[in-house]
């Protein structure tokens, strides 16, 4: 039998990074099966629909390379794959099980439900309320086939019978077990004759035959009703396996990590930036925040999977072969930041050159920086080791686009002495007429100078630095020379002095 699975999300809203993380078990287990991975899109909820949010999926999807066999954009034979073109279907099922005595209509209208919630406060429509109930199953034939006739409103739900025991086998956290007595008589097909969640979401399982249901823990509950309605379709031998995800835990390890939380923490949970319809409603993305997606591939499928040993950085490919969903964690994972950003450092220092440059290409752009690949790419061979974000290259290095913004103060006062003055006008005389401007000829050129003039190295390199970048960080002051070129660096070298000998004189006692 094939394996196949699927990717079900609903469009109403971004697509927070645990729905990213859903997906890539839901890929990992599919490759390693030689299985299917189909994307389902779930927009039957009209109220809760999201312009804009499908396309975030696709675009997700693509962006960190989980890409489907079949669904949406991508074809298939169980299509089609949005569920809001597959209305007729579902109404034909949900009148099937009335037909099969397993689903009842219901023409309570709102005011009655809320006349009933008002009388009884835990009010659910379940077996024992249903008697009380305007639906087929307390009222005679003929009535409720001229309310059918005449139009009226009405929802289906199904007929939950009491006393049943409903066990699931989930693969990860073994056996769970229901009472349908517990359960209420949930809607199956609303009143604008869309289906709910539930009816879809099985009908859809079972039509597009998926044998693994791959998704998150918060949907555990409702697989009683699910195991109910393959029950009620006589679909029992063909029910999937399912599979329930632990949590994503916030960074402090109590509670749900919610959209909400990348704001306050001010790190991304979603893994493209979303652009809501209110400011509170924008949010951060991985990619934006200079994430490589490999990276966040690699920590995503950490947060609640780990095949054992030491080894923590894994190709996609060692992940299909690796993963299972046996050591699939049934508590909580904890999502950290921190890590994430280790593992992008990590993917960062194992990328070449020119793929690092074409990336940083359109960041630089944005800032109006140059963007000559070879010059992208000499600046993150000199940064490389250094960065941790790819929007680090032009943040952190912005000095090797643009002249120095700010210089460190409390190093200047540190290191300057005005005696280095001549020191610094003679390296700016030398190297305008070096050939060639390498930084080994740089390094052994200036070096010279410095002894002919008996200056300490150790004393001079900090101050040419400090002109150069403002800062005692970043790469070697040869390299960077090398980098800026004559002009530019002879220029910094006369702005330095400048700024060096006023930031001397503001601070005399
Ligand atoms: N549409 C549901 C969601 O948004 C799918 C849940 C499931 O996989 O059954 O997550």
């Amino acid at each position: 039998m094939t394996v196949r699975v699927r990717f079900a999300p609903s469009p109403t809203g971004a697509l927070h990074i645990g729905g990213i993380r859903t997906a890539l078990y839901n890929y990992l287990y599919a490759r390693q099966h030689k299985g299917v991975f189909v994307l389902r899109i779930e927009d039957t909820d009209q109220v809760r629909y999201v312009p804009g949010a499908e396309e975030y999926i696709l675009e997700a999807l693509a962006w960190v390379g989980l890409i489907p066999d079949e669904g949406v954009g991508f074809g298939g034979s169980y299509g089609p794959y949005r569920q809001s073109e597959r209305k007729a279907i579902y109404y034909k099922y949900a009148h099937d099980l009335i037909e099969r005595g397993k689903a009842y209509y219901a023409f309570d209208t709102p005011e009655e439900l809320d006349a009933a919630r008002e009388r009884e406060p835990n009010f659910a429509y379940n077996y024992w309320t249903r008697e009380r109930m305007r639906n087929s199953l307390t009222m005679k034939p003929s009535e409720v086939e001229n309310l059918l006739r005449n139009g009226a409103p009405y929802v289906i739900r199904l007929r939950v019978e009491p006393g049943q025991d409903i066990l699931v086998h989930d693969l990860i956290r073994g056996e769970v077990v229901f009472q349908s007595s517990e359960l209420d008589d949930k809607v199956l097909l609303k009143a604008d004759g869309m289906p709910t969640y539930h009816l879809a979401n099985i009908v859809d399982d079972y039509l597009m035959r998926i044998t693994h249901v791959i998704r998150g823990e918060e949907w555990l509950p409702s697989t009683a009703h699910h195991v109910l309605l393959y029950r009620a379709f006589g679909w029992e031998a063909h029910m999937p396996r399912f599979a329930h995800l632990p949590l994503i835990l916030r960074p402090e390890g109590q509670g749900k990590l919610s959209k909400r939380d990348g704001v306050r923490f001010g790190f991304p949970v979603f893994p493209l930036s979303w652009k809501g319809a209110t400011p509170e409603e924008n949010f951060l993305g991985f990619r934006e925040a200079g994430f490589l997606p490999q990276a966040v591939l690699n920590f995503l499928a950490l947060l609640g999977w780990h095949p054992g040993g030491e080894q923590e950085v894994f190709t996609l490919e060692e992940m299909v072969n690796l993963f299972s969903l046996e050591h699939v964690s049934k508590s909580g994972a904890r999502f950290d930041y921190d890590k994430a950003k280790w593992f992008n450092q990590r993917y960062i220092l194992a990328t070449d050159n020119t793929t690092l440059a074409q990336l940083i290409r359109p960041l630089a752009e944005k800032k109006g920086y140059r963007t000559d690949l070879p010059y992208l790419e000499r600046v993150v061979a000199l940064m490389k080791e250094r960065v941790t974000l790819l929007t680090d290259f032009v943040e952190e290095g912005y000095y090797l686009f643009e002249p120095v913004r700010t210089y460190d103060d409390e190093a200047i006062q540190k290191r300057w002495n005005p005696a280095l003055k001549p020191a610094l006008e003679a390296i700016a005389e030398r190297i305008l007429t070096l050939q060639p401007f390498d930084a080994v000829t740089l390094e052994a050129s200036i070096k010279a100078l410095l002894q002919e003039q008996q200056l300490k190295v150790g004393e001079v390199l900090p101050i040419l630095r400090l002109a150069l970048v403002g800062t005692m960080k970043g790469p070697s002051v040869f390299d960077t020379i090398a980098l800026l070129g004559p002009t530019e660096t002879t220029e910094r070298l006369r702005r330095g002095v400048a700024y060096f000998l006023q930031c001397q004189r503001s601070h005399v006692p």
